[in-house]
């Protein structure tokens, strides 16, 4: 402070000196009027900064800050470190800020910040496609004058912290969204939206497999239990009377059996713990014996021809192959009413291995087509029960088909018939 006074006053002095100078050797006008000019000559400097300084401030910015000597230099360089610390304060909050929107973005969740009047503060891209909202557009917007469904008001006016909320958004009716409330600094809160589409997709498919499969137990069971009381509760049956309940319970056994069996398979083939087992499959071998049991099981009904342009060798699993080839000839024989045709053929097409069977039996709707695949799904299910169907014949083949890299095709005309195709990738032909 001291020193500050006494370079601002220095100058001040030294002209005072000289005045008195000039007051002694000429007159006192001549000293005040050398006092007067020196006065003047430090204002219009201070003025001339001051001015420099105010234009500067309407823009502060680093590289153009003024420049000067003297004491007006010291103010400019301790306002350039200023600004300067600032500048770099400023940077980091920017890069922070940044992280933390990056961050938000990349969570597999919606974030919605509300403020004690469920209005809009931010949120995040999932949030903005969950809810249908504008991140810039809707900021400061009441959230339920946006998203107006009953369920979802009701539960955001409740407040309820504990249970999250199920629901499907308006703008998607095909995805179910799990909302959850969340409070924090104080009155705000956090509205976190997750989609559950795929999740409760999975325990639809649960809830209806195991439905399926306890209505498929069931109908063979009943019969089965149907005969045991008729046979507990009527003594005087005859040999042939016992004979036809013993065989039909067989046939509802066998039925269960082959249900089992099925399943089995299935969840075998679906489990991540049973990698495919791969090994050089002789494949004219694997053909003959196909297409041997597929003679059998027509007996005599249908004419069998067998086809075999394609590779010998193929990698893969060769118990499973066989399966998957069976219920593609089964089905054929089960399909396709007496003195149909069923055509066998191992051939390449562009340079892929395919197995394909072609039937002349009753064909698919295409409709029905794209749902094949699924466990249980029958475009005629008294047939395919009479026929000794489980209805996961084809889910089987898809699975196989899957580990193998293979793809099932399917083309049919209802009434002409059916070609189901395995189309094998190029790299499992084995040398
Ligand atoms: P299923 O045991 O009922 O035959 P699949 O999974 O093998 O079960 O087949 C599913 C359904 O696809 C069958 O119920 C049948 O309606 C239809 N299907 C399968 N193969 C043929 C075919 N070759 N011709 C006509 N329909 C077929």
């Amino acid at each position: 402070m001291q020193e500050f006074w006494l370079r601002v006053s220095l100058p001040v002095v030294f002209s005072a000196l000289a005045a008195l100078l000039l007051w002694g050797l000429f007159s006192a006008v001549a000293a005040l009027s050398f006092m007067l000019l020196v006065l003047l000559l430090v204002m219009a400097r201070n003025a001339r900064q001051l001015y420099k300084l105010g234009e500067w401030l309407k823009e502060a910015r680093i590289e153009t800050i003024p420049e000067a000597d003297g004491m007006w230099g010291e103010v400019f360089s301790k306002l350039y470190k200023m600004v300067k610390r600032h500048k770099q304060t400023k940077q980091k909050l920017a890069t922070e800020l940044l992280n933390i929107e990056q961050a938000t973005a990349a969570l597999p969740e919606g974030v919605v910040s509300l403020n004690e009047a469920h209005r809009i503060e931010w949120c995040n891209p999932l949030a903005e496609l969950h809810f249908g909202l504008n991140a810039q557009r809707d900021i400061q917007q009441d959230i339920t004058y946006l998203v107006r469904q009953p369920e979802f008001i009701e539960y955001l006016q409740a407040g309820d912290l504990g249970e999250p909320l199920v629901m499907m958004p308006a703008r998607h009716d095909d995805m179910v969204l799990s909302i959850k409330l969340i409070s924090y600094g104080g009155n705000k809160r956090l509205l976190i939206s997750r989609d559950i589409t795929q999740l409760e997709r999975i325990e639809t498919m649960r809830r209806d497999f195991v439905a399926n499969v306890s209505h498929e137990l069931r109908t063979p069971l009943t019969v089965v239990n149907g005969f045991v009381e008729n046979l507990q509760d009527m003594h005087d049956l005859s040999h042939d009377k016992i004979q036809r309940a013993l065989h039909l319970m067989a046939e509802q056994t066998r039925r269960m059996d082959h249900l089992v069996s099925d399943l089995l398979t299935l969840s075998r083939l679906e489990s991540d713990q049973s990698p495919l087992r791969t090994e050089v499959v002789d494949i004219p071998a694997l053909l003959g014996e196909v297409y041997h049991d597929g003679q059998l099981l027509s007996d005599g009904r249908h004419q069998h021809s067998l086809e075999m342009t394609g590779p010998a060798r193929l990698s893969g699993n060769r118990e499973e192959l066989r399966s998957a080839f069976s219920n593609l000839v089964s089905n054929a024989v089960r399909y396709t009413p007496e003195g149909g045709t069923i055509k066998l053929r191992w051939f390449v097409r562009a340079g892929q291995p395919v197995f394909s069977v072609q039937d002349s039996g009753i064909g698919i709707e295409a409709e029905h087509i794209p749902r094949l695949t699924e466990r249980f799904y029958r475009v005629d299910r008294s047939r395919s029960r009479e026929t000794g169907g489980t209805g996961l014949g084809l889910a089987i083949v898809k699975h196989i088909a899957l580990r193998h890299q293979a793809r099932l095709e399917v083309v049919s005309e209802e009434g002409r018939g059916s070609t189901f195709l395995l189309v094998f990738p190029e790299k499992r032909v084995a040398v």
